[in-house]
């Protein structure tokens, strides 16, 4: 049985990741209309019928603008937490039923655990997925690492994790000075220095892939988040996923 994960898409634009074994496709998040996810989604192969459930890990419009569309033209049942599902993009969503950080929930064949984590929004949450004795963590939207978080990441096969800005460059862009301090503070999104830090520190014996996600465009480059992976003394692949194709879909072995 194959246990394996592709983005649909990931940046300030809009996010979607698939996880999937044979039987069970989890789409988490959906930043893209309802034509762009379906077009994405036969990209990789996957029809939006197919789909086990949508899990939204909080409501920012990047990860949640599309999931109602989506949600109620296939009948796909939704999961968030009730911090999220209290906003407006959330309320017309009939399918739908509730997390809690900490909480596993089973679908399919893919147990999920749902974390909480610091970010600017009612009550976000990511997620580790579990299959066939294998695990896939997920982290983006954060701004600072907790004990938490490493926890719930540790011996992880496959980890998706946000690379969102370079601090320098971030600091030197032309945004206001509000937006800079919301992105770099302690509830917006992981730096590459944190996201480096973060892989340092985690227990990861059991790595072999890390996926960059949600590089922003003015604040980052693919090539800079790609050559401070490459300098990580670690024993594992690195990809990045783009704003418009994602990544090809990476299995777990
Ligand atoms: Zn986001
Ligand atoms: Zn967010």
């Amino acid at each position: 049985m194959s246990f394996r994960c592709t983005s649909l898409g990931s940046g300030s634009k809009g996010n979607a990741t698939l996880i999937a074994t044979d039987s069970t496709f989890l789409l988490v998040d959906c930043g893209f209309g309802l034509k762009d996810t379906q077009s994405r989604l036969s990209a990789k192969g996957v029809s939006a019928e197919q789909l086990s459930a949508i899990l939204v890990t909080h409501e920012h419009g990047d990860h949640a603008s599309g999931v109602a569309r989506l949600s109620k033209k296939f009948n796909i049942p939704v999961w968030m937490t009730r911090g999220t599902s209290l906003h407006k993009s959330c309320e017309s969503i009939s399918n739908l039923h509730f997390l809690n950080g900490g909480e596993k929930i089973t679908i399919g064949d893919i147990d999920v655990t749902p974390f909480t984590v610091p970010h600017d929004s009612r009550e976000p949450v990511q997620f580790a997925f579990y299959s066939a004795a294998k695990k896939i963590g997920l982290l983006t939207d954060t701004g600072r690492i907790t004990n938490h978080t490493l926890d719930m990441l540790s011996e992880c096969h496959l980890l998706l994790l946000e690379f969102n800005h370079d601090a320098e460059r971030l600091a030197n862009s032309k945004y206001p000075a509000m937006l800079k301090q919301r992105i770099a503070g302690d509830l917006g999104h992981l730096s590459n220095y944190q996201s480096l830090q973060l892989l340092k520190r985690l227990k990861k014996e059991s790595l072999q892939q890390v996926i960059a996600l949600h590089l922003s465009e003015e604040n980052n480059c693919p090539e800079l988040v790609q050559r401070l992976c490459q300098g990580l003394d670690i024993n594992a692949e690195f990809q990045i996923a783009s704003q418009e194709k994602g990544t090809e879909w990476i299995t777990v072995t």
